[in-house]
């Protein structure tokens, strides 16, 4: 699995400013779509290109485009948090969603909603912004490779170690990117030292 983890002084700012427990909900979602900019930009790197002829106002010349449209799956409910910067780098995206929930007791994933757009051939990004066991990303995956994707690239803002060892075991073929791998989870599957839980920060829950 090829894992990257952005080095750039403005995710080291934004990254702190989502960590810091005193960021209003506002503030929370206007830097977590900041954050999710520089998480594209990392994850699209390799996406391939195919060549067009374009006119200026001057002459034609080369342009391109991408080649492989590219989709959006948000695991709701964090990442919808990055759902907006996406739409705004490109505004093509389609948009789907997976709705998996962490048991709180046993921290397994349950399932409980879908709704993605066509994802044959696609280069599908998957928004799953805190990476902590590891079980919801795993299974978000599954499901989207049952669609013969062209690339799967996952956009976190924060993994643990353990669910890096999990996706890196089940999706050795993924490409992951990160703003940051933490220390580790604490007994209540929460990241440490993290930004609590993202769902609740992003939306002003409890
Ligand atoms: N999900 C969150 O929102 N935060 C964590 O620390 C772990 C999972």
């Amino acid at each position: 699995m090829q894992i990257i983890e952005v080095d750039h002084p403005l995710k080291e700012h934004y990254l702190s400013i989502l960590r810091d427990k005193n960021t209003t909900s506002e503030n929370f979602r206007i830097y977590a779509e900041k954050l999710s900019f520089i998480l594209l930009l990392e994850g699209s790197k390799n996406i391939t290109l195919k060549e067009k002829r374009i006119e200026t106002p001057l002459t034609e010349t080369t342009g391109y485009e991408i080649e492989n449209d590219i989709v959006a799956v948000a695991v709701l409910r964090a990442g919808l948090g990055l759902v907006d910067g996406i739409k705004n780098l490109i505004p093509s995206t389609a948009i789907g969603y997976i709705g998996v929930q962490r048991n709180e007791e046993t921290a397994n994933p349950e399932y409980y909603y879908e709704n993605l757009p066509d994802l044959k051939n696609k280069n599908v990004f998957i928004l799953e912004p805190m990476l902590a066991t590891g079980g919801s990303l795993a299974f978000a995956i599954e499901k989207i490779k049952e669609f013969n994707p062209k690339n799967i690239i996952a956009l976190t803002v924060i993994c643990a170690p353990e669910g890096l060892e999990r996706i890196k075991k089940d999706h050795p073929e993924i490409t992951l990117v990160t703003a940051k791998i933490d220390q580790n989870l604490n007994e209540n599957w929460y990241i440490v030292p993290g930004l609590g839980d993202m769902g609740d920060r992003l939306f002003g829950t409890t």
